[in-house]
C-alpha cells in the first residue's frame, strides 16, 4: 500500500491533497508545526489521516518523523506562504522555504532513498519575470525573500535528483485560490469582503494595486498535479498553472457581482496595501503539464470565485 506523508497539512493546499489521495486509496499521514488546527483545518477528512508534529528546522526531527511514518511518498507543502510576512522575516523563510528542503532531501537520502519526494515550488521564483509566459526553461528572478528561498529549494531538489538520483520533483505553482485560502490573500479577502458588506456586517473594503495581475487558479485542481507528478515514470519539474491573467479589479467584479453588487461603490484603494517591487508579469504557460501530466487547469475563473463567495456568505452568516 502506498502511504504519503503531506508536511504543513494543515494550509490551503493539504486538506485538498489529503481528500485526493484518500479517495485513491492511499494511507495518508499528515506533520504540521502544531496540531491544535487539526480538525477545523481537515474538516470531514480530520479523522482519515494520521496527525504527526515535527519541526522543519531539525534534521532530527525529520528523521525521526521518517521513522514513524516510513512513508512511500513525501509532499512537501509546509511553510509561510504570504509574500509580506517572508520580507519582514527573511531568515525564518529561508529556513522553512529553503533550508529545510536540504534537510529533507539529505535525511531521504540516507533513510530510504526510493521515497518519492514532491516540492511545492512558486511562480515567485520568475520575479520580474524576463518573458511572459512562464515555462519550465524561464529565467529565475526573485524579488522577495519568499521567491529567493523557493528558489534556493528549486534548486536543491534538482540537485538531489541529479547528483543522488532521488525521485524528487518540484511544481512550479501559480497562485491557487479556494475558501479554504487564509483571509490576508487578495482573493479570500475580497469574497469575504463582498459577502459581510452584502449582509450588511461592512460598508468597504480596503485594497492595494487594483491593477496587479495574476494567474489564479482553484487549489482543488492543482492538487491534481502533484499527485500525478508522483506517478510518473521519472521525476521532473513542471509550471502549473492557468496559463490566463486577471487582475485584482476583475476578481473585484466578479465577487461582487455574485451577490449583485457594484465593487466600485464599496473598494478603496489604500496605499498601505501596495507592494513596494510588485511582480507584474506573472503567467505560466502549463503545456509541459498537459502534455506529460495530462494535467490542466479545469475550474474556470467565474466557478471558483462564486465558489468562494458563497463559501463566504455561509460563514459570515454563521459568525453573525
Ligand atoms: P501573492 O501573489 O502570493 O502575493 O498573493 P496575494 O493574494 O497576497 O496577492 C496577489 C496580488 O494582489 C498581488 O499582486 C498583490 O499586490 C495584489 N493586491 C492588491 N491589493 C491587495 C491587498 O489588499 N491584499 C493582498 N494580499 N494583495 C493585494
Amino acid at each position: 500500500m502506498r502511504r504519503a506523508l503531506i508536511t504543513g497539512i494543515t494550509g490551503q493546499d493539504g486538506a485538498y491533497l489529503a481528500e485526493e489521495l484518500v479517495a485513491r486509496g492511499v494511507d495518508v499521514h499528515g506533520a504540521t508545526r502544531s496540531l491544535d488546527a487539526w480538525a477545523q483545518r481537515l474538516g470531514s477528512i480530520a479523522d482519515r489521516v494520521r496527525p504527526h508534529a515535527f519541526h522543519a528546522s531539525d534534521r532530527a526531527s525529520i528523521r525521526s518523523l521518517l521513522d514513524d511514518v516510513r512513508p512511500t511518498l513525501v509532499f512537501n507543502l509546509a511553510g509561510p506562504s504570504f509574500i509580506p510576512a517572508c520580507d519582514e522575516d527573511p531568515e525564518a523563510a529561508g529556513d522553512v522555504l529553503g533550508l529545510s528542503v536540504a534537510r529533507w532531501l539529505r535525511t531521504i537520502l540516507e533513510f530510504d532513498p526510493s521515497i518519492r519526494f514532491f516540492q511545492a515550488g512558486s511562480s515567485e521564483i520568475f520575479g520580474h519575470a524576463a518573458s511572459c509566459p512562464q515555462n519550465e526553461t524561464t529565467p529565475r528572478r526573485p524579488r522577495n525573500a519568499y521567491g529567493a528561498a523557493k528558489s534556493f529549494a528549486y534548486d536543491m531538489v534538482r540537485f538531489f535528483r541529479e547528483r543522488h538520483a532521488l525521485f524528487a520533483c518540484t511544481g512550479i505553482l501559480f497562485n491557487h485560490e479556494s475558501p479554504r485560502r487564509a483571509p490576508h490573500f487578495v482573493t479570500r479577502k475580497i469574497t469575504l469582503a463582498a459577502a459581510r458588506i452584502h449582509l450588511g456586517l461592512q460598508d468597504e473594503v480596503r485594497l492595494g494595486d487594483l491593477d496587479a495581475q495574476r494567474d489564479w487558479g482553484f487549489a482543488g485542481d492543482y492538487v491534481g498535479a502533484m499527485r500525478r507528478m508522483l506517478d510518473r515514470d521519472r521525476p521532473d519539474d513542471f509550471v502549473i498553472a492557468t496559463g490566463r491573467r486577471h487582475s485584482v479589479r476583475e476578481l473585484c467584479e466578479q465577487a461582487f457581482a455574485v451577490v449583485g453588487m457594484d465593487y466600485r461603490d464599496h473598494v478603496r484603494v489604500d496605499p498601505a496595501f501596495v507592494r513596494p517591487g510588485e511582480t507584474h508579469l506573472l503567467c505560466g504557460d502549463p503545456s509541459k503539464a498537459l502534455n506529460e501530466l495530462g494535467w490542466r487547469a479545469e475550474t474556470p475563473f467565474e466557478v471558483w470565485v462564486g465558489a468562494m463567495v458563497e463559501a463566504d456568505l455561509a460563514k459570515a452568516s454563521a459568525d453573525s
